[in-house]
């Protein structure tokens, strides 16, 4: 096919929920990729924190097509060995005990908002099983997720939602205290907001919401979706705050560009989900597992330190670039944020005309979520052209 032919179909037989960039990729490797017409681009975005190994990774590869040469797929009446290693491995990396595998990562936090209802109808019985999540948070685009979604722009056009959310202002422990009224089973969080603007959750608010989770028998659930498998310089981003959450899901960077997404459950509710109460056809795939796999096994100590200096080159190189539209350059990790004084939108745009791909987020952040594995090399020849937009 043509690239203007793939662009038309897509574009007659596709519904348009997607604001597609004018790009269709032919090969790629690394934080680079090829489009079809022979252009190259910079990839700070690894398919929304996706490709954490960046694209065609050797290792991730081999363990993808050695699982293929073996079996596809087991239905989740036997065992499959590479879900159970994945699930050992994380237990062991978290301390958290017992896992349920999805698909993505709205479905991650649909069953995690499951876990805390049951835990709490099984303890206190109905009418406490109201979920607190915060302001400009994502959680996915389900009917359930986007009622969790603390943010009204979702609250659109797909009634009737799921009852039982309620929003408060993030980064205010005064405020969660309020809205902990007695029907409340449940805070979920990102550490760091990701859709809604890279919003970094200071500690003392996250120990409190901890402290006061314990204090009322309330869950804390973590979405990691996208601060989680080493995003953020840890392997969980929860860890960069000295505590465990109750719950935390994952999906995103798991399968390293596999769907893959989990619940994680510590001790609390290791048994509150039983026989029949949850599950998925495609949940813990053999080939999803067996990528995953692969990607939790090199995420140690040595890989997390390389993310944490990597991302402070680059926050430190846009930081030097002297540009009055750049407001303030934050992030945990590989998760950058650059506010802006223009619209985001202009500066994707730009970056991609130049051969840069980055990504938006709230109303005034360029966001960047390049691979892990990336290049000082690729680094540098991203921020070059970065600078010469924002100057
Ligand atoms: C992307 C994202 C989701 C939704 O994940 P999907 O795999 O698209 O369903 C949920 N929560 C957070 C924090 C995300 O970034």
């Amino acid at each position: 096919m043509t690239r203007e032919q793939i662009i038309e179909f897509d574009k007659n037989n596709i519904m348009n929920t997607y604001g597609r960039l004018d790009l269709v990729p032919e090969e790629a490797r690394g934080a680079v990729i090829k489009d079809k017409n022979g252009k190259e681009y910079i990839d700070f975005t690894s398919g929304i924190g996706v490709n954490i190994f960046g694209w065609n990774d050797e290792g991730w590869k081999s363990a993808v097509i050695d699982q293929i040469g073996r079996f596809q797929h087991v239905c989740n009446y036997y065992y499959c060995d590479k879900a159970a290693e994945l699930a050992h491995m994380i237990c062991e990396k978290t301390g958290l005990t017992n896992m349920f595998f999805s698909n993505s990562g709205a479905e991650a936090n649909e069953g995690a908002i499951k876990l805390a209802r049951k835990y709490s109808f099984d303890k206190y019985g109905a009418g406490r099983s109201t979920i607190i999540t915060l302001n400009s948070s994502f959680h996915g685009r389900t009917v359930t997720t986007l009622a969790a979604t603390g943010q009204d722009v979702f609250h659109n056009y797909f009634f009737p939602f799921t009852e039982g959310f309620k929003y408060c202002e993030p980064a205010n422990i005064d405020a969660l205290h309020e809205a902990c009224t007695e029907d409340v089973c449940a805070v979920m969080l990102e550490v760091v907001q990701g859709e809604g603007g890279v919003n970094i959750m200071p500690a003392d608010y996250i120990k409190a919401v901890r402290a006061l989770c314990d204090e009322r028998d309330i869950l804390m659930i973590v979405d990691e979706v996208q601060t989680g498998i080493g995003r953020c310089g840890k392997f969980f981003g929860y860890m960069n705050y000295g505590i465990t959450p109750d719950i935390v899901t994952s999906a995103k960077g798991l399968g390293g560009g596999l769907p893959i997404g989990a619940f994680i459950s510590g001790e609390k509710c290791s048994k509150t989900l039983g026989g029949g109460m949850h599950g998925s056809t495609f949940g813990a795939n053999p080939v999803s597992t067996a990528a995953a796999a692969y990607i939790v096994s090199k995420i140690d100590d040595d890989f997390l330190n390389e993310v944490n200096k990597k991302g402070e080159y680059i926050r430190e190189k846009i930081s030097a670039i002297d540009s009055d539209k750049i407001k303030e350059v934050r992030g945990v990790g590989m998760m950058i944020g650059i506010a802006v004084t223009v619209s985001p939108k202009d500066i994707l745009h730009y970056a991609f005309d130049a051969g840069l791909l980055v990504l938006t987020a709230g109303k005034d952040v360029v966001r960047l979520l390049p691979p892990l594995s990336i290049s000082y090399k690729e680094i540098d020849r991203g921020i070059e052209i970065l600078e010469k937009i924002l100057k």
